[in-house]
C-alpha cells in the first residue's frame, strides 16, 4: 500500500545534491544498491559505511548526493505504509532465483526502489565523476553487479568505486566479478586505503574524522547513532575484527551534535549502531542519556544490535530507560552456558542483567532476545531449549539465523558442514538458505520453530 506523499521529498526523478560551489573538486554520488534476497526487513537500515564516506568527501569541499534504493527518495513513487518506529518494509519485486539456489523452496525478489524509477533518475541526472557504491551483506552482491551494470549503460566517464563488506570479506570474487574502477577492502579510515583513494582521484586531501549525517536525505523517519568502531570481542561466528580491526569510542560532544541536529529536524526514531555499546560506558554513553535527560529530549531509542546482558548494571538501566529506550534486544546467542561459542556471558551475569532491566522498568514484552540458529554443529535441542529459557523470563525469542562469514573462526567449521559451495559464492552465504542447519532451509522446520516461540 502507497503511504500519503511526504511533501518534503523531492519529486521524481530529482536528486538532491549538497553543494559547495568548488568546481575544481569532482562530483560524487553514493548508491546503495537494492536488496537481493528471499526476505528483508527493514530493522532501522542505513548505509553509514558510505554515508561517512560522502561525510569526509562533502568537508573536503565536493558536491555529493545519495541514492539509496533502500529508502523512499520520491514522494510520487510507490513505496509501503509507514510501520512503528519509522519502519517501513520495503517494496519487493518477485524475481527468478539464482540457479545455483533453485532448490531452495522460497521465492527471491528485488528490495527497495522500483528499478525503472532507478534507471529513469539516473539517465536524466547530469553525469558524476565518481560514483561510489557500498555492500552490506557478501550474499547481496547481485544487487551490486546490477547497479554497475545500469551505470555502466548510462555513465561513459564516470568512475566506479566499490567498498564495503562484501569486496571486504570476499576480495577475490569482488575482484574476479565486479567491472569497478577501484575496488576498496576495509573501512576507508584506514590509512593505506585513503592514500590509495586520494591517489586514483588525484587528490591529495589529509583524511577527515569520521562523521555521521543524515542530510543526504531529504526525508528520514529514523537516523542512526554510532559511538564507536569496531568491537573488543572476538566471537567465533563474527568477523567484526576484520571488518573494523581495533575498537575506538568517539567523543561526546560530535556525537551529542550529530543526534541533535537530527533531532532539530524532526527526528524522534534513533537506533544505536554500536557493536559494544556498553563496553566503557562512562567514555561516552552514560553522559550522551544524562544530556539526554537534563534537555528533556523526548525521543525513542532503539537497539537492534544485541546488547552485552554483562554490562547491565543498575545505573546503567535505570538511564536508558529515563532516556527513552523502547526497543531493547539482548545478545544471549545460547542458553547452554558451559559450552558457548564466545566469552560474552555467564548464566549469573544474565540473571543479574534482566534483574536490573526489569527493576528499572522495561516491560517483558520490550525485551526481545537472540538466539542464534543454524550454527554449524547445532542441535534442535539446543535450539529448543534456549526458547524454553528465554520464555520462562516472559522475554521474547527472536531467532538470529547464522551467516557464515569469511574470516571468522566458525568459517571452517561452516564450510565442512555446508551443503553450499558457501566459499565459491557468497550468495550461498545467504542465512535465509540455512546454509549450515542439516538439509537448508525448510517452511516445516520454520513454523515449528515459529510455533515453539509464540505458543
Ligand atoms: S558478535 Fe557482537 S560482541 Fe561478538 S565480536 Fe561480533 S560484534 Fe563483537
Amino acid at each position: 500500500m502507497i503511504n500519503s506523499v511526504r511533501q518534503s521529498l523531492p519529486k521524481w526523478p530529482e536528486i538532491i545534491w549538497i553543494s559547495s560551489k568548488r568546481k575544481d573538486l569532482p562530483k560524487i554520488l553514493g548508491i546503495n544498491p537494492w536488496v537481493y534476497d528471499f526476505a528483508a526487513y527493514n530493522f532501522w537500515a542505513r548505509p553509514v559505511g558510505l554515508i561517512s564516506c560522502l561525510m569526509k568527501f562533502k568537508e573536503i569541499g565536493c558536491d555529493v548526493a545519495l541514492l539509496d534504493c533502500m529508502i523512499r527518495m520520491w514522494r510520487d513513487v510507490p513505496w509501503t505504509q509507514d510501520r512503528r518506529y519509522g519502519l517501513s518494509a520495503y517494496p519487493r519485486t518477485e524475481i527468478p532465483k539464482p540457479y545455483i539456489l533453485k532448490e531452495v523452496p522460497r521465492n527471491f525478489a528485488r528490495y527497495g526502489l522500483l528499478f525503472e524509477a532507478v534507471k529513469g533518475a539516473l539517465e536524466r541526472m547530469e553525469e558524476p565523476d565518481y560514483v561510489f557504491l557500498s555492500t552490506v551483506m557478501t550474499y547481496w552482491y547481485p544487487g551490486l553487479v546490477t547497479m554497475i551494470q545500469l551505470l555502466r549503460k548510462i555513465f561513459k566517464r564516470t568512475k566506479i568505486v566499490v567498498g564495503g563488506i562484501y569486496p571486504t570479506l570476499c576480495e577475490k570474487h569482488a575482484e574476479n566479478l565486479l567491472e569497478a574502477d577501484l575496488i576498496i577492502k576495509g573501512p576507508l579510515e584506514k590509512k593505506d586505503n585513503w592514500d590509495k583513494l586520494m591517489k586514483f582521484m588525484g587528490l591529495s586531501y589529509k583524511m577527515p574524522d569520521f562523521r555521521l549525517s543524515f542530510c543526504f536525505y531529504p526525508y528520514t523517519s529514523y537516523a542512526v547513532i554510532m559511538g564507536s568502531r569496531g568491537c573488543p570481542f572476538n566471537c567465533e561466528y563474527c568477523a567484526s575484527r576484520r571488518l573494523f580491526p581495533g575498537f575506538y569510542q568517539r567523543p561526546l560532544d560530535i556525537i551529542w551534535e550529530e543526534f541533535y541536529l537530527e533531532y532539530e529536524r524532526g527526528i524522534r526514531d534513533f537506533a544505536f549502531y554500536d557493536d559494544a555499546l556498553l563496553f566503557n560506558v562512562e567514555k561516552w554513553f552514560v553522559g550522551f542519556l544524562e544530556r539526554v535527560i537534563k534537555n528533556n529530549v523526548e525521543v525513542r531509542f532503539h537497539c537492534p544490535n544485541g546488547l552485552h546482558i554483562r554490562y547491565l548494571d543498575k545505573e546503567i538501566c535505570k538511564l536508558m530507560k529515563r532516556a527513552g529506550f523502547k526497543t531493547i534486544r539482548l545478545g544471549l546467542e545460547t542458553a547452554n552456558f558451559q559450552s558457548r561459542r564466545d566469552r560474552k556471558l555467564t548464566k549469573e551475569q544474565w540473571d543479574i542483567g534482566v534483574k536490573n532491566l526489569l527493576d528499572a522498568g522495561f516491560d517483558k514484552q520490550d525485551i526481545g532476545v537472540y538466539i542464534l540458529f543454524g550454527l554449524p554443529y547445532q542441535t534442535d535441542d539446543e535450539i529448543v531449549d534456549t526458547i524454553e529459557f528465554v520464555k520462562s523470563y516472559g522475554f521474547r525469542p527472536h531467532l538470529a539465523y547464522y551467516t557464515p562469514i569469511p574470516g571468522s573462526k566458525l568459517y571452517e567449521q561452516a564450510k565442512e558442514v555446508s551443503n553450499y559451495p558457501i566459499d565459491e559464492d557468497p550468495i550461498c552465504q545467504n542465512n535465509a538458505i540455512w546454509p549450515c542447519y542439516p538439509g537448508g532451509f525448510s517452511w516445516e522446520k520454520r513454523s515449528y520453530f515459529r510455533q515453539l516461540i509464540h505458543s
